[in-house]
Formats: structure tokens, C-alpha cells, sequence
């Protein structure tokens, strides 16, 4: 669930219900539960669609804590994170931002893709990061300790980093930072299965076929082929489009628009379904 600007309100999701499916390619789950256990805020590094939101709320429903999601973008504020002034009729009331509200309750708070945030939004979050884990309500003239079991969580994606737009060394060294990447085949084959409600005999096809397609990298393409893609091209299929007709609608259309990349990309499709 992603939280914009002013809906802290709505902010918190709480564990429950079942646990979301997560498959553990290393020993991600065991580092990140000793990292809590620490009060030390983590980073996950890796692709687009690999598996780190998926793995916070997994870690958060293990953990049985509540999760609040950030989707960062180039306009986020600090106001935006740490709350603002509203005007409710002739009042001015103080309305908490998502990280406050995480902070308060023990919530985990995960800032996704935080490099799109601006430098000056990014900075809020280190005394939050410092042992003394406070939050400065700069506006408030106030400042707030953390609840004992709130935790930091960013996603960070190293691949469209630019000069321009990185994380501060500053920031990054605040953080335990957890690699993620595609699954190995043998893992990624279930997930898919799983995921999708394909068998595990065309899931296996699929991701024979990407495993090739993401050899096109250097290519010229800036993204490739990732699970979530995988996922959702063979949802189509088992909801009862053709296999070459989802991996082009699913995976190869958004991925590039460059005609000859099309037809590479749907060349191996091609081959292995
Ligand atoms: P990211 O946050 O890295 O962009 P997501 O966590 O949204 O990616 O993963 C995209 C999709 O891929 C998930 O919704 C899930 O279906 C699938 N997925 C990827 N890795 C795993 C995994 N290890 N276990 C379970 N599902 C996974």
C-alpha cells in the first residue's frame, strides 16, 4: 500500500491475516530479523520487481509488526513524511506524516525507490537512523524518540542511478544493506508457478526464456525482464491468453519500444514457449 502526502490516517497497515507468500533465496530472513532485533535500519538493494516489497511485508507480518509503505517520488517533502499544519475550519491542527506515525506506533516504515526523493527530503530520516532514533518535528519546535520496535526500511535500485541522482554516502552508510536480484532459476520457477496459477511445467518455459532475455542487458535495454513481469505474464496466460501474446504484452512492450529489441526479445520468447 503506498501512502501519499496527508493520508497518514490511513497509513498503517497491521499484520494479520495470512502470511504473504515469500520465497527466501538466501539468508535475507535471518539477517533482517537479527537487524531488528538490533534496532538497526536496513536497505534493500536490487532490480525493479525482484521480491523487496514482497519481503517487507513478509518480514513484517513475521515480526508482527504494522507496515507503513512510502512511495517516494521527485516531489516528496519533508512535510510530506514528517507531517504538516492542516486548516480545519477556523483551526490549524497538526496532522502526523506516515514516518511520524510509524515512529509512534512501532510501525515499520519502508520508504520505497527513496533516491527519487529529493537530497533535503532524504536527511529527515538520519537522526531516525542515529542510536538515539529520534524524529525532529522541526515545524512543531518538537522532537519524538522513537517507539522501541520501529524500524527503517528503504529500497534503494543501484541500476538507474545516475551522478545526478544517488544516494548521499552519508545516507547509505546508516544502513545494513541487503542485496536482492532475481531468483536463481530453481526458485524463481515456483514463484512464478505459484504466483500466477500457471504449472510449473510453462513457468518453467517462461523463465528459461528470461534467464535468455536478460543476456540482452547490454543491449540497450535499461530494464529487464523481471519477476513481477514474469508474474503477470503468466497470469494472462492462465487466465487464457495465448503464452506469446502475455510475454508481449506483459514483459516485451513495457520493457522497450525500440522495434528490433521487440523482435530479439520476442525471438527467444519465441524458442522457449
Ligand atoms: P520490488 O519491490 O523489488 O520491485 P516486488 O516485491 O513487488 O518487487 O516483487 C514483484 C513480484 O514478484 C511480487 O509481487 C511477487 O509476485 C514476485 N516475487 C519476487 N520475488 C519473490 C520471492 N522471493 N517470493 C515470492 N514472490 C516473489
Amino acid at each position: 500500500m503506498s501512502v501519499n502526502q496527508g493520508a497518514s490516517r490511513d497509513a498503517v497497515r497491521m499484520p494479520g491475516g495470512e502470511a504473504p507468500f515469500y520465497q527466501p533465496v538466501g539468508n535475507e530472513v535471518e539477517i533482517f530479523e537479527t537487524a531488528y532485533r538490533k534496532r538497526l535500519p536496513v536497505m534493500l538493494k536490487g532490480p525493479t520487481g525482484c521480491g523487496k516489497t514482497r519481503f517487507v511485508e513478509y518480514m513484517a507480518h513475521r515480526l508482527s509488526r504494522p507496515l507503513v509503505t512510502v512511495a517516494c517520488h521527485e516531489d516528496l517533502t519533508s512535510s510530506d513524511l514528517v507531517g504538516r499544519f492542516l486548516l480545519e475550519g477556523a483551526e490549524t491542527v497538526w496532522q502526523d506524516g506516515p514516518l511520524t506515525t510509524a515512529a509512534k506506533v512501532g510501525a515499520f516504515c519502508y520508504l520505497d525507490e527513496i533516491v527519487e526523493a529529493r537530497t533535503d527530503t532524504t536527511v529527515v530520516i538520519h537522526p531516525l537512523t542515529d542510536h538515539r532514533r529520534h524524529l525532529p518535528l522541526e515545524k512543531r519546535g518538537e522532537e519524538i524518540e522513537a517507539h522501541k520496535d520501529f524500524m527503517l526500511v528503504i529500497s534503494y535500485n543501484p541500476g538507474y542511478q545516475t551522478v545526478l541522482k544517488d544516494l548521499k554516502p552519508s545516507t547509505k552508510q546508516r544502513f545494513v544493506a541487503l542485496t536482492f536480484d532475481y531468483p536463481p532459476e530453481e526458485k524463481e520457477i515456483p514463484i512464478v508457478a505459484r504466483e500466477s496459477g500457471l504449472d510449473q511445467a510453462l513457468a518453467a518455459k517462461l523463465v528459461a526464456a528470461a534467464r535468455k532475455a536478460r543476456n540482452l542487458k547490454d543491449h540497450g535495454l535499461q530494464e529487464v525482464t523481471s519477476t513481477r513481469a514474469l508474474v503477470y505474464a503468466g497470469s494472462l496466460i492462465s487466465g487464457g491468453v495465448p503464452p506469446l501474446e502475455a510475454c508481449l504484452v506483459a514483459i516485451v512492450n513495457p520493457q522497450t519500444d525500440d522495434p528490433e529489441l521487440v523482435e530479439a526479445l520476442m525471438e527467444i520468447f519465441r524458442a522457449h514457449l
